[in-house]
Formats: structure tokens, sequence, C-alpha cells
């Protein structure tokens, strides 16, 4: 038995009965050596290999199905040689080196057919072997109990989007590096498009003729995918194009999403290249849930779609100062930690929620709700504030694509287009012409809140923070029970008075989801459908998936399962 492959009884090995009962059974060699001979074994859930030889041993392995992402069947490279072959690629988990914790390695199984001397009747019989494996790759997958998942439509026509300068500036190689032998091992038909400035991907998914993908995926941080979301919410197809189902592969500095996705596999921890092959083993295997988005009302009526987080105070100044160490990778958000603690603040403003009650429970994909907005009641929470706008939209940028062709199944297009993106300011959430689904939670940011909400008390605060994913970082477990359709939006918030170390504290708990137990008096958890903040100090930072946003009052409201999201 090698590490990692799981021993099964395989008593119908060698059983012709097999073959009737939906299993396959075959003798071949190995690719390497012809006279080493191995009896192979096909189950609905696991190939089973067992060396044919004399002296007794350790000669069996076993792979489960699910931990493979396909298999091709190929002739020799030889003109002469009869044989044909078919190899499988595995990524099961194997211990790491000179360590106690699992990851995904990477395992190929090759075999050579040689049962006649007609070359095409062992392709004939290596294609055969090739597609049962697949076929049985593709219905097993790494899945959560308890959760209906759909899978990809093959071949999954894959969209990938990578932002050269995210992270270290290394995402072009880690793709090429790590990921696209991957996606030929999986037959992924891909186009990589490269970005060239900030809002290319957005521009360029409200535009997209998305009949002719059948997934968006983003090798980036988590910014990139937060372009994307908002491009696909501003189309008037809105509704159709967030059913396309969004992959993400960590390549940014902030890969918040892709370690969520990895803890929803239920996966051990992982980080940098172990995150980006586990994240791109859950793209090949294709499944599809359900993510939930976040409507976020900012002060100038424009409305956005958010994936992750909504943060105010010491997370959010964290997030846009430490963009100058972007070159030491995830470490950035330690250093900036380190430096904003040196330099705490108190961020002065006003907080109110919806809590999460049996009452206020959302059916999930209901997109669309014709409830009229909750009636104003509350009478605090309702001034309109001077703001300072530091949007980060480009107005007047000129579109441009380019595709690198990096394989064979990787497309080629060119498209250049000279539109010139206008800054919009979105309309009111009555005006008839704003995308997306009715916010039927929310007043009017002008409003006070409803009578039902809960008004914080507290008026000064160190950080604010509305999670809806488990990570807030590869290393933060922020929210330990979240998942990506849960409905709810995770706030915690902390009040002025907690000390430096007592803030440090909880950030590095939080690196194993343990800062909810330190009981720290000063920290609040509480689950809620929406909420508004409205900073009172004059100058600050609000930061929208890790992406900095108008400064001022925003409201926000959770709307379940609104897009789809690959994962397992
Ligand atoms: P990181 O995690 O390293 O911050 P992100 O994916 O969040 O990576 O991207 C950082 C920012 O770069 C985002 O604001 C995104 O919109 C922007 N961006 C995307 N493509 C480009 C590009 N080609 N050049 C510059 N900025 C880009
Ligand atoms: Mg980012």
């Amino acid at each position: 038995m090698e590490p990692g492959a799981s021993d099964q009884d395989q008593d119908q090995d060698r059983d012709p009965s097999c073959q009737r009962s939906g299993y396959l059974y075959g003798e071949f060699s190995d690719p390497l050596n012809d006279s080493v001979r191995c009896s192979v074994s096909l189950t609905q859930s696991s190939l089973t290999i067992q060396r044919i030889c004399s002296v007794p041993g350790r000669t069996r392995t076993v792979f489960n199905l699910s931990d493979c992402i396909g298999c091709r069947a190929h002739r020799g490279s030889e003109r002469a040689d009869v044989g044909a072959y078919f190899t499988a690629y595995f990524y099961p988990f194997k211990r790491r080196w000179m360590s106690a914790g699992l990851t995904r390695l990477r395992v190929e199984q090759c075999f050579r057919v040689a049962l006649v001397q007609d070359p095409l009747t062992n392709l004939r019989e290596a294609e055969r072997w090739a597609q049962a494996i697949r076929e049985g790759s593709q219905l097993q997958a790494p899945r959560r109990e308890g959760v209906a998942y759909a899978t990809v439509r093959r071949p999954c026509r894959t969209m990938i989007l990578v932002n050269p300068h995210s992270g270290r500036g290394q995402a072009l190689q880690l793709f090429s590096g790590h990921i696209q032998a991957m996606l030929t091992e999986a037959s992924v038909p891909y186009t990589l498009v490269i970005t060239e400035h900030q809002n290319h991907a957005r521009e360029l998914v409200r535009k997209a003729d998305l009949s002719k993908w059948d997934a968006l995926v983003i090798m980036s941080g988590d910014g990139l995918l937060f372009e994307v979301i908002n491009g696909l919410m501003e189309r008037e197809d809105w509704q159709e194009a967030m059913q396309t189902p969004l992959g993400i592969l960590p390549g940014g500095s902030g890969n918040a999403l892709s370690a969520s996705v990895h803890h929803y596999s239920q996966a051990p921890p992982a980080w940098n290249e172990e995150l980006l092959l586990s994240c791109g083993f859950l793209l090949c295997k294709g499944l599809v849930g359900s993510l939930d988005l976040v409507s976020i009302h900012l002060t100038s009526r424009q409305r956005l779609f958010s994936f992750l987080s909504l943060a105010w105070g010491f997370v959010a100044d964290v997030d846009i100062e430490s963009e100058k160490y972007r070159h030491v990778g995830a470490i950035r958000f330690l250093m900036g930690t380190l430096v904003r603690l040196a330099t705490l603040r108190v961020y002065q403003g006003r907080l109110a929620y919806l809590p999460v009650t049996e009452a206020s429970k959302l059916p999930k994909g209901s997109v669309k709700s014709n409830h009229p907005p909750s009636p104003p009641q509350h009478p605090s929470l309702c001034s309109s504030l001077p703001c300072r706008l530091m949007s980060n939209s480009s107005p007047n940028q000129t579109m441009h694509v380019t595709c690198q062709s990096l394989n064979s199944n990787c497309n080629t297009i060119t498209n250049s287009c000279n539109n010139a993106l206008t800054t919009k300011r979105p309309e009111s959430q009555s005006d008839q012409k704003i995308r997306g689904p009715v916010d039927s939670l929310l007043p009017g940011l002008d409003q006070p809140v409803p009578e039902t909400w809960t008004v914080v008390k507290d008026e000064d605060f160190v950080l604010v923070l509305a999670i809806y994913q488990s990570h807030l970082a590869e290393d933060l477990w922020t929210v330990p029970g979240a998942q990506a359709d849960d409905g709810v939006i995770h706030l915690f918030y902390v009040t002025a008075g907690i000390s430096r170390p007592a803030l440090l504290r909880l950030f590095l708990a939080m690196e194993k989801g343990a800062h909810l137990a330190c009981g720290c008096p000063y920290l609040v958890y509480e689950k809620v459908r929406a909420l508004r903040l409205e900073p009172i100090s004059p100058q600050g930072v609000i930061t929208v998936d890790g992406e900095m946003v108008e400064y001022g009052p925003v409201q926000a409201q959770i709307h379940p399962g609104l897009a789809r999201l690959i994962c397992g």
C-alpha cells in the first residue's frame, strides 16, 4: 500500500463477473518495464493495482476515485510500439515532507495495454478504461455531508482571468507551474485572460457572451473576484449571468476566498503552493455549490456586491496600509497588523444590525423579493454625514484583452475594444434601472433603521468587521462555523479600551479559529442579516472584499445563494 491510498477489500479482483456488475478488470504492464505485470480493477469508487509477482509483499495500491481528476488514453511515442497507454492522475492526501500534516500530492499511474498486435484495438481498450475512470472520478468528489452540489458542464469551457500584479507578481508563473498541467490532465479547455489594469476584468465580464463559458475562474487575490462579481451584476441579464459557476485560485496576497473554499472541502489547513494545488484540484473536480452575496449601499447611492467582507477601523486600515508590503505575499497582513498596533486608534461611529432570528430568515435562492422596504421606525442612525470620496473606479480607461496561449487546451483570442469606462453613479434603490435583487431588509440610508434592529450602544470602536466566509486571509480563520451559503453575515466588532497585547492575542488566536474562546470582553460577535454603519470620525477607510470604497455611511444585506461557486 502506498501512503495516501486506502486499502479496501477487492475480492472481486480477477472475478470475470466484475465486468458484468459494472466493474472493469484487466491485466496490463508497467510502461517502463514490460515484464512487470499488474492486475487492475476499477469499481465505482476506487482503482486497485496489484503487482503480479511470485514474491509476496506490499504489492497492492488502492486509489480513491474522489482523488482523481482525469485519465487520458494515448499511443506510445515510438511508431513500432503496438501497445496503447492510459494514464490516471490522482491527488491523494500524503504526509508532508518532515511534517505530521497531510497535503494533496500528485500521483500519476500509467498502464500499457497490449492485448493484441493491432494498435487500434489496444488504443480502443485503453480509451475504454480512460473513459470509465474519468466517469467514475466525476461522480466521486470530496463533498460536505448534507449539501446538494451540482457539477460543471463537461467539457467545462473555462475563462481564467489572471492578475499579473497580484500578490508578489507571480500569478502567471504560479499558473504555468502548477495549474496549467492539472487542467490538461483533467481535460478542461480554458482561455487565459491576463488583465491589464484595474477594472479590466469587470468590464470584460460585463460585456462577455456568457453562452461561450461554463465557468469563470480568477487567479489572483480577492480583489479580482470582486471585479468579476460586480461586472456580472451590472449586466442586464444579471440573474442568468450569476448562474455561471465562479472559481478561485490563490494568486494574490489576500486569498481569503481560496482559503475558505479549501476549508469548506474539509481538508487540513494549507498555505501557499499547497493551497493552490488544493484549489486547482477542487476546480478540476468541478462541484458547484451556492455562494451568498451581500448587497452594499454607499452614501453616494452606489451599490456593490460583496462575497467576503465589509470592514472599518483596524482591519480595513491594515488591509490598505499593508499594500506597500505586497511584495512579501500573505505575510503583509501580519506586518501591517504590527505597524497598526503601534499606532492603535479609536474610530467613532454608530452601528446597528438586524440579528438572525427565525422570523428574519430569508429563503435560500430568493433573489427577488416583492416585499416593500421595511418602514423606517428607529430614530437613531439616520444622519447624513459628510464624507470623503475614495472610490477606486477608474474613468475613461481603454480596454484591451490579451490572451496567452500556454498549451494545447488553451485558446488564443485577441480582442480590442475601445469602450470608455464611465464612472457610474448608480441610481437609488427605488429606481427601476438598478440591477440586482431588491434589498427588502434595508430602508433608505437617509431613513432611520427599523425598530426590529439592534442599535449598538457603544460609539467608540477599534474595528467593525462583517464577514461571510470562514477566512479573512490564508492564516486568519475568522468564522469557524461559516459556510459559503449559510445565509449569514458574521458581524464582529471590538470596542475601545482593548489593550494592544489583547488585540494582538485575538489575531494570533484567529490563526486557529480560537479568538472567540479568548474571553475578550471587548470582542462582540453577532450573526446578522443586515447592518448599517455610520462613521463619525471624519476620516477613515472602509473596505469591501479588501478593496477601498467610498468612506461614509454604509449599509448591507445578505442575499443567500445569489451566486454559484466551484468548491467541494
Ligand atoms: P492582492 O490579493 O494581491 O491584493 P487582488 O486580486 O486583490 O490581489 O488585486 C489587487 C488589485 O489589483 C485589485 O484592486 C484589482 O482590481 C486590481 N487589478 C486587477 N488586475 C490588475 C492589473 N492588470 N493591473 C493593476 N491592477 C489590477
Ligand atoms: Mg486584494
